[in-house]
């Protein structure tokens, strides 16, 4: 076991503070990291503040970790120590469930190992995030990360990318489609760069009218006001796909009106309260609403290389540990441009 400097929440209601991990020893298939940069992602704030219900206390979130192999275990064979590599939201799975089996881990059917505030394959031992200065991760949950994008904008790919990433390739999003983005935050920004780069017409839909201009430069074509009754009148029947990342309660019957018939309206935002739907909305037009959750490996590592050859990363305002607090607070006032970022070097 190695010591490791952290930040963590030890109540609902406190700020995060210092906190020391006790981390394993790398066993054989283990790989030790050295964390660089962390993204903020708002199911951290979800989570310290208990909002879904479930956090174990002290928690220590960030599931958005890039850094360096440090050590490797001895039947290590993917990396080897000074490696750039990745891990995002989930850090272990049975291995041997159909969905394991078929490359969608996050979808265990036996409970997959969250980063953070989750059990352990073991059932005993409580998972750890990168709000800290070292991770120890098996291997086959460690992406490889290319060095031609800077890393620090490379992070929130780990679950920003990789979540807005994974509905648009299974709905098979390509050139021809309309995408509505609902909510222009970290998902919401990675899911107008993703979809605009697959050849989708992208609108906007946002409640905040100063951010018309960055929708347009993260390559959004159309950008509408939801705050406006007319503006969602106009659009009804518009849209093949709606990707709804917006973190608080809403109204979805205002969004399933915009879908055309066949559309797909796919939840990625996971607000703590239940919201109605109406049959009506479904049934007129034959949508669906769905729900999708981050990615497998596999495809994590292919949007991986996807951004890396086309260029997309994160755009984000890098932050010292210690201004985490002020992070959360700033995010949920919809203050984020587009991903804060935490340069661990700071702890
Ligand atoms: P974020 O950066 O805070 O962005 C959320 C955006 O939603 C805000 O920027 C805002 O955009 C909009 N919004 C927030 N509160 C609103 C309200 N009360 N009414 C209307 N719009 C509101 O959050 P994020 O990190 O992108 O995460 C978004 C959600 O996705 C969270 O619930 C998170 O837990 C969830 N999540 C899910 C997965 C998954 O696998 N499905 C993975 C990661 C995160 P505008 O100002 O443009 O309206
Ligand atoms: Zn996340």
């Amino acid at each position: 076991m190695s010591e490791v400097k952290a930040y963590a929440a030890h109540k609902a209601d406190q700020p995060l503070g210092p906190f020391k991990l006790d981390r394993r020893e790398p066993g054989a298939d283990d790989v030790e990291i050295k964390i660089l940069y962390s993204g903020v992602c708002h199911s951290d704030i979800h989570t310290a503040r208990n909002e879904w219900g479930g956090t174990m206390y002290p928690v220590v979130p960030g599931h958005e970790i890039v850094g360096k192999v440090t050590r490797v275990g001895s039947s290590v064979s993917k990396f080897k120590v000074g490696d750039t590599v990745g891990v995002g939201c989930f850090v272990d799975s049975c291995g041997h469930c159909n969905n394991c089996k078929d490359h969608q881990e996050q979808y265990c059917e036996n409970g997959h190992t969250q980063t953070y505030n989750s059990y352990s394959q073991d059932r005993k031992t409580i998972s750890y995030g990168g709000y800290s200065s070292h991770i120890v991760v098996t291997q086959g949950f460690v992406l490889s990360v290319s060095d031609k994008l800077p890393l620090a904008n490379v992070a929130p790919l780990l679950c920003a990318g990789i979540t807005t990433y994974s509905p648009l390739k299974h709905w098979g999003v390509k050139k021809g489609h309309k995408v509505a983005v609902v909510g222009l935050g970290g998902l919401g920004h990675m899911a107008v760069k993703i979809a605009s780069s697959m050849g989708a017409e992208v609108t906007m839909l946002s409640r905040s009218p100063e951010k018309e201009k960055d929708a347009t430069a993260l390559g959004a074509h159309h950008f509408a006001l939801t705050t406006e009754k007319a503006n969602m009148k106009a659009l009804a029947n518009t849209f093949d796909f709606i990707i709804d990342t917006v973190s608080a309660q809403h109204d979805y019957n205002e969004y399933l009106a915009l879908l055309r018939t066949n559309g797909v309206m796919v939840l990625l935002g996971v607000p703590p309260t239940p919201s109605e739907v109406s049959a009506v909305n479904l049934i007129f037009g034959r949508r669906s609403l769905v729900g999708s959750l981050v990615g497998g490996i596999k495809e994590t590592q292919e949007m991986l290389d996807y951004c890396a050859e086309h260029n997309i990363s994160a755009d984000i305002e890098l932050i010292k540990m210690d201004q985490i607090n002020e992070a959360f607070e700033r995010t949920l006032t919809g203050d984020v441009h587009y991903r804060f970022v935490i340069d661990m070097e700071s702890i």
